[in-house]
């Protein structure tokens, strides 16, 4: 069906972009049509109409021009792309055209603080190219990786809100982008993928000097960054200027996070998807938007260079001492507005004048700042550095130039006057005088025409219709001079009009024009000049991120008593009184010792479920992560060796994930890990091979401990309820036993958690241990323990690595587990059992405790009894 009119002209438009959605502005309304109309009816709960149009009706929504940008946002933020065609003058009518497509990553008008990044990827040469760009901020960031799984580590860290492979990403590649990343996935023209083309874009946009500094030699690189900019300015959003610099960046300047770890360790957000209880939410007391992106990406990016680190440490050392200067900073800090989203929406062209008037006062913070660290004891922090990186005359002459311009109080719009004060151009201020002498002369015409005509009820007044006139009561119109022309009657009294009045209200009319333009004129120029200096925007703006970043951490480690670590490398992480950073905050913590050194590198850490296993080992990934991130951390002392990177693994149970069975994700992120990791790494494996049967999985287990231990050497906490694995401390040298403490005997009705870690491997099996809570009866539990003990004499394997490598150690499988299977035990290691062991065995397996009366339970313990008995003979 094809359609005439304004729904044609619609439709044509349409089939020109790409996007999801077109907002075509007819008049006063920005409109959808066909099923655009019935889309956003139903996404935004809009009106749909029908219009009619040549013959055929068209369902038909629309929104006010002056409030598309909520409608937009609402649209985009849902991850639509909706391209906007604006309407313009012509001399015969008007015609339409698309100015901008809205899309996730390019929308200026967000109000959500966080960052909003865009990402492009792409392939050359066999290398991965990763651009990253917050438009809002003119962030611009770039880095190469050898394979996907990089890649999409490192979109964690910056979680873009749009992605835009390139044609060179293969579909297996995509797919894993899709599946991975919260983003829309957005498709683009292939050829400004091309490196060539790439190259020039910018070229063009950075001026070759600042390419050779950046160091951008990698085409991958080059190809994902040029794209980059192709495609923000292809939406038109206007930003392109903000964007003010590329960043190249190294990974390996960062600790190693894959994915997975920065899920398990809740940096950002909890696992249900909370910020509370997070990481981030934990320890954030910004008083800023701009400083709470900076602490986020501190905790997401932490460094390796350890100089870098005792820099940031030296500065929150300074502000955690210094309580008042500390108070005094964030308070200077808390009226300060988003530089780097201002320095946006100037060279985008919709700051308006209480914008500008926010980059002033802003800018103005940046000395008071500065003196306020001097004036204390921050003065011989690196703080002091911190504040005087900016260009402070710049700084303070662009202030001076606003602070000269611009009025106290301006109004919303930009088109209508009252934007500048007296004096700041002299063209406007004889356009303010003449306005002021016909103000005058109005404003006395009412006391001059009383005086003249004797008439008391007169005044003088001005609306839309009829504009000025000279209003007289009802009962005096007779009076009135004859040069007045009447224009209404009311019903007390007549309006009336005068040749004069005539002439000086098209000179207020004239006047009140002229000096709409022309400031809005003058405004444009002002904001094209802060545009200019979006870079000394973008410098001030980081700079206050960076100082409310510090005073956060300080706040927070002055608030829960942390300590400053001393980051050491290469080196042990010993830790003395550490403390799960989230967990300390809700709960009445018992603090643990850590300590990973070269001679004892492995810790096996075992004790019953939910004694706190997990919360150790993460507490010991998230004080060597704090601490690499320029943080105190919670610990009465610390020694942090740096790592190149944390990975960890947790319980199989804890984790759902879509379509593939929860063991082989298990086994996917230990295959992960165990390419991954270096001898510089710190691992944390919370249960290995549980999601399998018992023999399957204490093998793996087994044999990730040997490979671990033997050929990566890494740091590494594996919490296992193989309680059998512990017998590999005796056989591999860097091995180690802690367990969690628990107190009460077995007479005891419950087991409590003591939470303390103490040396060595627990000392009971805790499946018989609760069999035996459970009520069980004794002649069970007792020949349970037997038979247990039993395995363990059988069930020897030797231990690869260990001193000695003939030397053997117990391998025995758990009956907790609940997987036992002797016959595949005979089986897999040529043990002996006689057929009377393994029928007893067997019934034993069989016997459901809570469907047996306690009578009939013993009744067949004892005959069990008897039958081994003559199986032994
Ligand atoms: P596991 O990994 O052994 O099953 P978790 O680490 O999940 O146990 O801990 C179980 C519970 O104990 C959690 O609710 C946790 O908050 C609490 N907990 C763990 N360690 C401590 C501690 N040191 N002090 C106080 N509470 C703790």
């Amino acid at each position: 069906m094809t359609a005439d009119g304004i729904v044609g002209e619609f439709l044509a438009l349409k089939s020109e972009t790409d996007a999801d959605l077109l907002a075509m502005q007819c008049g006063d309304f920005y409109e959808f049509f066909a099923e655009d109309a019935e889309f956003v009816g139903d996404e935004l709960d809009l009106k749909v109409s029908e219009k009619s149009s040549h013959g055929s009706t068209y369902p038909m929504a629309g929104v006010p021009v002056d409030d598309l940008t909520p409608y937009l946002k609402a649209l985009v933020e849902r991850g639509y792309r909706v391209a906007v065609a604006d309407q313009y003058e012509t001399e015969d009518g008007h015609a339409r055209e698309i100015t901008r497509v809205v899309t996730p990553g390019t929308l200026l008008e967000t109000t959500d603080p966080a960052a909003q990044f865009l990402a492009t990827i792409t392939v050359v040469d066999g290398r991965y190219g990763l651009a990253l760009a917050d438009v809002t901020t003119g962030e611009f960031l770039v880095t190469t990786a050898d394979a996907v799984a990089d890649v999409l580590a490192e979109c964690h860290r910056f979680d873009p809100v749009e992605v835009v492979p390139g044609p060179t990403v293969d579909a297996d590649a995509l797919d894993r982008i899709r599946e991975d990343i919260d983003a829309t996935v957005t498709d683009h023209d292939e050829s400004a993928f091309a490196p060539g083309r790439a190259k020039r874009t910018l070229r063009e946009q950075f001026g070759e000097a600042a390419l050779d500094s950046v160091g951008l030699d990698d085409r991958a690189g080059v190809a994902a960054a040029g794209a980059l900019l192709t495609y923000v300015e292809e939406t038109g959003v206007g930003v392109l200027d903000a964007m003010t610099r590329l960043q190249a960046y190294d990974p390996s300047d960062h600790l190693n996070l894959d994915a997975t770890t920065q899920r398990n360790l809740e940096l950002i957000e909890t696992m249900h998807g909370d910020s509370e209880g997070s990481l981030l939410g934990t320890v954030d007391h910004t008083v800023t938007s701009a400083g709470r992106r900076r602490l986020r990406e501190w905790l997401t990016r932490p460094r390796r260079d350890r100089a870098v680190i005792d820099r940031r440490l030296d500065s929150v050392a300074a502000l955690t001492e210094a309580a008042l200067a500390r108070d005094r900073v964030r308070e200077i800090l808390g009226d300060a507005y988003d530089l780097e989203r201002l320095a946006a929406r100037a060279t985008s062209g919709s700051a308006d004048a209480s914008d500008l008037l926010a980059v002033r006062d802003t800018l103005a913070l940046l000395p008071t700042l500065a003196d306020a660290i001097d004036d204390s004891r921050l003065a011989d922090s690196p703080l002091a550095a911190i504040v005087d990186r900016p260009d402070r005359e710049a700084a303070e002459s662009l202030q001076s130039e606003l602070d000269e311009a611009l009025a106290d109080d301006p109004p919303g719009t930009v088109t209508e006057g009252g934007l500048f004060q007296r004096g700041y151009d002299d063209e406007l201020d004889s356009l303010l005088d003449q306005y002021e002498s016909a103000r005058e002369w109005l404003d006395g015409l009412a006391a001059r025409e009383k005086d003249r005509t004797g008439i008391t009820h007169l005044q003088v007044d001005r609306n839309k219709t009829d504009g000025y006139y000279i209003q007289v009561g009802k009962s005096e119109t007779d009076g009135v001079p004859e040069e007045y022309r009447e224009i209404k009657t009311l019903k007390n009294s007549r309006r009336y009009t005068t040749a004069e009045l005539d002439e000086r209200e098209r000179e207020v009319l004239r006047l009140e024009e002229a000096r709409g333009e022309l400031e809005y004129d003058l405004f444009c120029e002002l904001r094209e000049r802060v545009a200019a200096r979006a870079d000394l925007l973008q410098t001030v703006g980081r700079t206050l991120a960076t100082v409310d970043a510090l005073a956060s951490l300080a706040t927070h480690a002055a608030s829960q008593d942390w300590c400053r670590p001393s980051v050491v490398e290469p080196g042990p992480l010993v830790v003395e009184a550490g403390r799960h950073p989230v967990v300390e905050t809700t709960t009445d913590f018992v603090p643990n010792d850590v300590e990973l050194r070269d001679d004892r590198g492995f810790l096996l850490v075992t004790g019953p479920n939910m004694s706190g296993k997990s919360t150790y080992m993460r507490q010991a990934a998230l004080i060597v992560l704090l601490a690499q991130a320029g943080s105190f951390v919670p610990a009465r002392s610390a020694t942090v060796g740096v790592v190149d990177g944390i990975y960890t693994r947790v319980g199989a149970l804890d984790e759902l994930a879509g379509g593939r069975s929860t063991f082989m994700v298990e086994m996917s992120e230990l295959s992960n890990i165990l390419h991954s990791a270096t001898e510089d790494s710190l691992v944390v494996l919370d249960e290995v091979g549980r999601g399998t049967a018992t023999y399957d999985g204490i093998s793996i287990a087994w044999a990730t401990t040997e490979y671990i231990h033997n050929e990566i050497g890494c740091k590494c906490l594996f919490a296992t309820h193989y309680h059998e694995l512990t017998a590999l401390a005796d056989h591999l040298p860097r091995v180690a036993n802690v367990h969690v403490a628990v107190a009460g005997d077995g007479d005891d009705e419950d087991i409590t958690f003591l939470r303390t870690i103490e040396e060595g491997p627990t000392n009971r099996s805790y499946g018989v241990h609760v069999a035996e809570l459970a009520g069980v009866p004794s002649p069970v539990v007792d020949r349970s323990r037997d038979v247990l003990d039993r395995l363990r004499e059988d069930r020897a394997i030797e231990a690869r690595g260990a001193e000695s490598e003939t030397e053997t150690t117990q391998a025995v499988f758990d009956l907790s587990g609940g997987e036992f299977g002797e016959s595949d035990a005979a089986e897999s290691d040529g043990g002996e059992l006689d057929p009377a062991t393994e029928s007893v065995l067997t019934e034993l397996e069989e016997t459901s405790v809570a469907e047996t009366s306690p009578v009939d339970l013993m009744a067949r313990v004892r005959e069990w009894q008897e039958r081994l008995g003559e199986g032994e003979k």
